[in-house]
């Protein structure tokens, strides 16, 4: 069955569309969720608009109800978290307004178990297989995490931070991929990838006034590689898998942006631009694809196109006042999908 699923999966672009439920003291307040069907349909209604001009379906793979919990989240992509041991690259993001739930999705609002994100569960979920597998592989974990602010990459698990801007890319590893050329970090268990990520949440906080503030305007990549060794015969297989809290795609009011904000919104316009055009060449099968546009891309190069596979969640805040930021993340997820 899990094989089934993962050739269902194979070499595809998907999106998933998760809707996060009004929060504590926004009740009462009116949705722009109209509809969510069991086939992936989500319609979106124009809070000042009456009647069928007002309304606008989209589908995806799959429209995940308000109320679906972290693990029904998860237990959806699982197949895909495991074929990273079978040595495919996979690349999971979450793209949406600031708000939206990117976070909660990808690394959940706190550390206990149920709150667990993606991100720890795929790790919990490859150590559990790889204990299981430990009479016929053996397989070693390691992790990296890095930040793109303002098209710098930054390694949030240097010892030294605050200096350790990235910007060359080593391409040593023997299949090809291209790793960014940050620490590199030994795990085995999910409590030893719980204390890296509180390192890595910690350095990001690092020459910023809110980490909020911040955490919103910049990428932060979780990178794990995964050496699987066949111990039957020899061989061996290397899989890596990307996992990516986008910055923030509100677009930001011109009269607004001055100064370093406005430098900031052209950077993140231009690297989500970016990659939206990779993911549609892709999908296109385009000769050409523009990875060189955006660091974010050219980090990513190895892993998006060819046999990795890609999952986009793309998260929505369901209020009224979101309409046109709604409407515009679901355009860039249909132009993709
Ligand atoms: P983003 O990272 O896109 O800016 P967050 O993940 O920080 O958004 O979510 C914004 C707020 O909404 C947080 O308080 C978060 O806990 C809450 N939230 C997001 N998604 C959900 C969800 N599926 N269920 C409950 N609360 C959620
Ligand atoms: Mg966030």
């Amino acid at each position: 069955k899990l094989f089934n699923e993962v050739q269902e999966l194979k070499g595809n672009i998907r999106v998933y569309c998760r809707v996060r439920p009004f929060l504590p003291g926004q009740d009462g307040k009116t949705t722009t969720v109209d509809y969510i069907g069991e086939n992936g349909e989500i319609l979106i209604t124009n809070p000042f608009k009456q009647g069928k001009d007002g309304c606008r379906m989209f589908k995806f793979n799959k429209v995940f109800k308000t109320h679906a919990s972290q693990a029904e989240v998860f237990s959806d992509i699982q197949p895909l978290i495991r074929s990273v041991l079978d040595g495919f690259n996979v690349c999971i993001f979450a793209y949406g307004q600031t708000g939206s739930g990117k976070t909660y999705t990808m690394s959940g609002p706190g550390t206990s178990k149920e709150d667990w994100g993606v991100n720890y569960r795929a790790l919990n979920d490859l150590f559990d297989i790889s204990l299981s597998r430990r009479n016929a592989f053996s397989y070693e974990v390691e992790v990296q995490m890095v930040e793109i602010y303002n098209e710098q990459v930054r390694d949030l698990l240097s010892n030294n931070v605050a200096q350790k801007r990235l910007g060359i890319w080593s391409t040593s590893q023997p299949n090809g991929l291209v790793v960014p050329d940050a620490s590199l970090h030994p795990v085995k268990s999910t409590s030893d990838v719980l204390d890296l990520m509180e390192i890595g949440q910690t350095n990001r906080a690092v020459g910023s006034t809110a980490l909020n503030e911040r955490s919103s305007r910049s990428h932060s990549i979780l990178t794990v590689h995964v050496r699987g060794l066949d111990l039957k015969n020899g061989s061996t297989s290397r899989g890596c898998l990307h996992l990516i809290d986008l910055a923030g795609s509100e677009r930001v009011e011109r009269s607004e942006a001055i100064g370093d904000r406005l430098k900031e919104a052209q950077y993140i316009n231009k690297s989500l631009s970016a990659l939206g055009d990779v993911i549609f060449a892709l999908a296109q099968k385009n000769a050409h694809v523009p990875y060189r546009n955006s660091k974010l891309t050219q980090v990513l190069q190895s892993s998006l196109g060819g046999q990795a596979k890609t999952l986009m969640f793309v998260q929505i805040n369901p209020d009224t006042e979101s309409y046109s930021e709604t409407m515009s993340t679901l355009k860039f997820a249909e132009r993709v999908s």
